[in-house]
């Protein structure tokens, strides 16, 4: 049960047992208070009636005593002071009277007659209240006038011991215990019950200095309240106490069963209480506890977990109905966020620029489809990654990649290492950014490759470069001719003109294939590439090819073998693009074998096909270049750095092939050196004809 309800069913708890004991409690105290009253102005009463009892008794003993000391038998016994008569006397007027004491003394105090028990006669004193004979006892004192004389025959002393029976039958009148004792304390006679008189006779009473006061006894298994007044002599001195004490059993037993009641009666409302408290709580709280627990879930991540509804009571009702709107507008909220997330998350997946985002630490944190376009690694491979090792440099000497990072908002071209190892030129950004949700600053990257715009910017100096001494080279050359023949002072023989003139004709020779180059490179870039076709003999084109290329064989003291079938067959084609296309073989087999290793034409029929080819004995194409130097502008380191080019030789001939329906292809010669060679679809003779 959680502590809400703990709360609540403890707060009942309080509230009844406060309730029940506001109730209980002043009505026990009531009863309680009452019932003492009752029994101390009980108390009060007896003692009243008690020292009312005593002073009657002693008015009583003085009446008594005054009538039987004026009796004239009295008068005459004691003036003859007949001794045994007197005693006897005494003794009979004691026994008709009730009293205990009955002396007779003389006019000097000491005893003529009386109880046999006492010696002398009391002191003068002795009246009232006072310890005779170690005994408590009620006395009165008459002087014997003498009738005749008028002379004191002596004193008259009658008394009563203040002792059962007279206590018992004080407490009859008062219906108390009543006892006799000394002022210190010390009980002298009581009647407690007979088991009790002889623990009462030990005990030395506490009595309270204020004589008020009430106090408890406790003999045995009873109870008393009990009250004291001094007793006094005739000269008013404190000589005994007197002590009520009401038996108060039956109230000490009613007062604890009042308490009891009460006690149990608490004890029965508070149970009962406590189990429809309970009862109250789990009504309440069952409805509260399951929307906890909906809350509970919703908080956990099951933002669509149902929300019980209630009817009633209209508090939970209004607190669930609450929850209800609550989390619909959540969740429509949460929706459109997520709309908007998706939308923006497609427009930055759909950029072709590569953006990706990184932390304080370098690590990773965003990576779109763009940037895997780019760089090959996937999101989830680059996702904690560091950023050194995702944009590994191509150049090692640079450092790693933030030191070259760009600064932020500013562009820089950047080169790295793709996934698979390729280095790429990047075009990149940065920025700064805190996203949503985090309050640290992290680094935007956007970026694009521009590795082809960069090897174009390279290539078109490149070209230009080449192109220039392709120009210069055999243009100084033509001049060089030039000028000697016009030198007038030299007369020159046919021969030597010739010879002056190889020169020339050899460099227009590559000025010439240069140009037919440019122009076929041109045409095809510019899509104005066509060809013009029909029949001619392959023999044809194979002897222009040898006359266009023989100056430039000869230079490099190079055979020109020739291995084709005796009869071949005519080809329908663009014979000047062909004848192009083997003069460009023919020129880079002489230019980058060397001087005087012979150059090999081999042409081999098939069913479809001519291949033809041609082989030198130069340094070969390595393999992972085969398809690459087919395309514009490619070079391979040179080799010989006396050979130049512009890279189009290659990319005309593969175009040309090709339109022809044709491959073209290098392969290496048996013997070393290098085998290009094409294809192109014929019809033997027979069929064509
Ligand atoms: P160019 O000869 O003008 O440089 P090409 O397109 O004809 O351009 O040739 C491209 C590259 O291929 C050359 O630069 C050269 O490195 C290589 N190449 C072409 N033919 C041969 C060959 N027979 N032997 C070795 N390398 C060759």
């Amino acid at each position: 049960m959680n502590s809400f309800s703990v709360r609540l069913l403890f707060g009942f708890m309080i509230l009844i047992a406060l309730t029940t004991l506001s109730a209980g409690v002043p009505a026990y105290w009531l009863t309680r208070s009452q019932l003492e009253r009752q029994a101390w102005s009980q108390v009060t009463s007896a003692q009243a009636a008690t020292q009312s009892l005593l002073a009657a008794e002693q008015e009583r003993l003085a009446n008594q005593l005054g009538l039987f000391s004026e009796r004239p038998t009295l008068q005459q016994l004691t003036r003859s002071q007949a001794v045994d008569e007197l005693h006897l006397y005494l003794q009979d007027f004691q026994n008709q009277s009730g009293l205990d004491i009955l002396l007779l003394c003389r006019v000097d105090n000491t005893l003529l007659a009386g109880n046999s028990d006492f010696a002398d006669c009391p002191t003068d004193e002795s009246q009232g209240v006072v310890l005779l004979n170690g005994r408590p006892a009620l006395v009165a004192q008459q002087v014997v006038i003498d009738q005749q004389s008028e002379r004191p025959l002596g004193t008259a002393v009658a008394g009563i011991w203040l002792e059962n029976p007279f206590l018992q039958t004080l407490t009859a009148a008062t219906g108390t215990q009543q006892s006799i004792l000394l002022p210190d304390g010390h009980r002298l006679a009581s009647n407690f019950a007979p088991e009790q008189t002889a623990a009462t006779e030990t005990a030395v009473a506490n009595l309270p200095t204020a004589q008020e006061e009430g106090y408890e006894l406790t003999f045995g298994e009873n109870v008393y309240y009990a009250a004291y007044r001094p007793l006094t002599n005739s000269a008013g001195q404190t000589t005994l106490i007197s002590e009520v004490a009401l038996q108060v059993n039956s109230l000490v037993l009613t007062e604890s069963r009042a308490f009891f009641i009460l006690a149990v009666s608490t004890l029965s409302v508070a149970v009962l209480g406590f189990l429809l408290s309970f009862w109250f709580v789990r009504q309440v709280n069952a409805p509260l506890q399951k929307l906890t627990a909906t809350a509970e879930k919703i908080s956990q991540g099951d933002l669509v977990a149902p929300i019980p509804l209630f009817s009633e009571p209209v508090e939970i009702r209004t607190l669930a109905a609450a929850l209800h709107r609550s989390q619909a507008a959540m969740l429509s909220a949460l929706q459109e966020k997520s709309e908007v997330g998706d939308r923006l998350n497609a427009l930055v997946q759909s950029l072709v620029e590569g953006v990706a985002t990184y932390n304080a630490d370098g690590r990773i944190t965003f990576w779109s489809e763009g940037a895997q376009g780019i760089l090959g690694w996937s999101a989830a491979e680059t996702e904690g990654q560091h950023v050194n090792n995702i944009f590994p440099l191509s150049e090692l000497d640079e450092g790693t990649f933030l030191d070259v990072m760009p600064r932020a908002s500013q562009k820089r071209q950047i080169g790295v290492l793709t996934k698979s190892g390729k280095k790429m030129v990047l075009a990149m950004t940065d920025s700064q950014l805190i996203p949503p949700g985090s309050d640290t600053v992290q680094v935007a990257l956007v970026f694009r490759d521009v590795t082809e715009e960069v090897a174009v910017r390279r290539l078109r100096s490149y070209f230009l470069a080449n192109i220039s001494h392709e120009f210069r080279t055999p243009l100084s050359t033509m001049n060089a001719s030039m000028e000697l023949l016009l030198d007038e002072n030299e007369p020159f023989s046919l021969a030597e003109v010739r010879q002056l003139l190889k020169p020339s004709h050899l460099s227009l020779l590559s000025l010439q294939n240069l140009i037919d180059n440019l122009l076929e490179s041109s045409s095809i870039e510019s899509g104005q590439f066509a060809l013009r076709r029909q029949p001619f003999a392959m023999q044809q084109i194979i002897d222009n090819a040898v006359v266009i290329t023989r100056p430039l064989l000869e230079r490099r003291s190079q055979q020109f073998v020739i291995n084709i079938p005796p009869d071949l067959f005519d080809v329908v084609g663009d014979s000047a693009r062909l004848t192009q296309v083997l003069v460009n073989l023919i020129i880079n087999a002489s230019k980058y074998s060397p001087i005087g290793k012979p150059i090999e034409l081999q042409i081999s029929p098939t069913a479809d096909f001519l291949q033809v080819g041609i082989a030198d004995e130069g340094p070969g194409i390595p393999h992972d270049q085969r398809q690459n130097i087919f395309r514009s502008f490619v070079r391979l380191d040179p080799v010989d750095q006396e050979q130049y080019g512009i890279g189009l030789g290659l990319f005309v001939v593969k175009t040309i092939v090709e339109e022809h329906g044709g491959q073209v292809g290098v392969s290496d010669r048996p013997e070393g050196g290098s085998l290009f060679w094409f294809q192109i679809p014929w019809q033997p003779k027979e069929t064509a004809s």
